[in-house]
Order: structure tokens, then C-alpha cells, then sequence
């Protein structure tokens, strides 16, 4: 007999109710295209998991899931027509990498851009029935410009995100970082610097420079003392497929 935790129980109440709002009422074509339905709904469950249990990150299990997958050969895309995925894509197709993704996106417009956002495309298409471009306009609206960039890598391609340091030099005044672009996915570079007295200094590099074709990309942070720890992505709400790359240790 197989045995469920109570919060097993929560979990699928919770996913369950929220299909209430995904498909029954925003009607979008789950034979289709599965992620606007299982993909908006384990995102949903995720939030709703974190309300109930707190404390812990409840989007890192479908990250963790779909990272184990991007690091197969067992992918597929996400805009794939879902019943013609291959054995074993069609699962993290609908839910664990679209509720990953909308988690990427909220990283890059912030929490409240983000919720508004989500909340006005669920508003705006109950008793309708929207196509996958009318969430990405939403969203494009959101952001104040075009995310192409974003919805074709992601949704239409299995390329996956690999952001490695490549070096950390000493400058006046602070350090110049090199990134190196390993993956294929584009994403803005989120930089933590751990200084000596354990302040944290954030920066960013902005997506452009991947667009552009480049593979490296170099920034220069000015710190008040000594940096001993960089780190991609510190807050893990991206799906990097190998993390080892991503810290540099003062020796
Ligand atoms: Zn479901």
C-alpha cells in the first residue's frame, strides 16, 4: 500500500481547484498546447504550496525536474502539438518546464510586474478561449517591450540555460567579471558579490549582449572591500543545468 504525506493531500487539492481557473474558466486548448493548462496550474499549486507551508522554495521541485530532463536527451518543446511528443516529453513539456518558465519570467519583471500581469491575462480571457501569443502579448505588455527572444527560445526550442564564470580580476574600486554563455538559452546574468564583511552587492548583465551572438560578456562592479564569493543567480529561480560553474571563491 502506498502511503501519502498530508501534504501530498494539499498538493493535489490545491492543483486541482486551481484548474478551476485553468481551462474551466480561461478555456485554452489543453489537447494542444498542455503547458497553458498543467504548466499555469502546477505554477498555481507551487504559489499556493507556499502559502499553506512556508519556508521552503515550492517552485525548486518542477525546477529540479525539469532540469534533470534538459539534461537528457528526452526533451521536448513546450509548442510541440502534445499528443505527438515522444515517449517521456510530453509530462515535463506541460508542467514541470512551463511552471519553471513563468518562474524565470517573474525573475525578470519582479514579483509585482509579474502577479499584475498573470492575474490581468486570467482576468482578460475567462470565457474565452486565448492562443499562446495572446498570453505572450500580455506579457510583452507588462515588460514595456518586446520578449521574442524569450518566447521562442523557451517555448519553441529544448535549448537550455548554462551561465558560467569565466574569470574575476581585481580593478580600482571593485572587480570585472567575465560570463561565459555555455547553453543556448538567453537569459540576463543575475550577479551576487559577497564582500569580506558579508554584504552583498547585486548586478546585472542584460540579455542584449547574448543576443547580440556573443559568448562572453564582461562587467566591471564597484564594491566598498573586498570581494570574496560571485555567484550566478544566487536565488536559483533559474533553471541553470550546471551550477558548478557558476561560483567564484576568493582563494
Ligand atoms: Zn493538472
Amino acid at each position: 500500500m502506498l502511503f501519502r504525506s498530508d501534504s501530498a493531500l494539499y498538493y493535489v487539492t490545491a492543483h486541482e481547484e486551481a484548474h478551476m481557473w485553468l481551462p474551466m474558466l480561461v478555456g485554452v486548448d489543453e489537447k494542444r498546447y498542455a503547458w497553458m493548462e498543467e504548466g499555469s496550474t502546477s505554477f498555481n499549486e507551487n504559489q499556493a504550496r507556499k502559502e499553506f507551508f512556508p519556508g521552503f522554495d515550492h517552485d525548486d521541485p518542477d525546477r529540479r525536474s525539469y532540469v534533470n530532463v534538459a539534461r537528457s536527451d528526452r526533451e521536448g518543446e513546450m509548442m510541440r502539438w502534445t499528443d505527438f511528443h515522444y515517449q517521456g516529453a510530453r509530462v515535463p513539456a506541460s508542467y514541470s518546464k512551463p511552471a519553471t518558465t513563468l518562474v524565470a519570467l517573474r525573475r525578470m519583471l519582479g514579483q509585482k510586474v509579474f502577479d499584475e500581469a498573470w492575474q490581468r491575462y486570467i482576468r482578460t480571457w475567462r470565457f474565452k478561449h486565448p492562443k499562446p501569443w495572446d498570453f505572450f502579448h500580455m506579457m510583452d505588455q507588462a515588460a514595456g517591450e518586446s520578449l521574442d527572444w524569450f518566447w521562442y527560445t523557451w517555448y519553441y526550442t529544448t535549448w537550455s540555460l548554462d551561465q558560467a564564470i569565466e574569470s574575476v580580476e581585481d580593478v580600482d574600486g571593485g572587480v570585472r567579471i567575465t560570463v561565459h554563455d555555455v547553453g543556448n538559452l538567453p537569459m540576463p546574468v543575475y550577479l551576487t558579490l559577497t564582500l569580506e564583511d558579508d554584504s552583498t552587492v547585486e548586478a546585472i548583465i542584460p540579455v542584449g549582449i547574448w543576443l547580440a551572438g556573443s559568448r562572453t560578456a564582461t562587467t566591471v562592479v564597484d564594491t566598498d572591500g573586498t570581494v570574496v564569493l560571485v555567484e550566478i543567480g544566487s536565488g536559483k529561480s533559474l533553471p541553470d543545468v550546471d551550477r558548478k560553474n557558476n561560483v567564484w571563491q576568493r582563494q
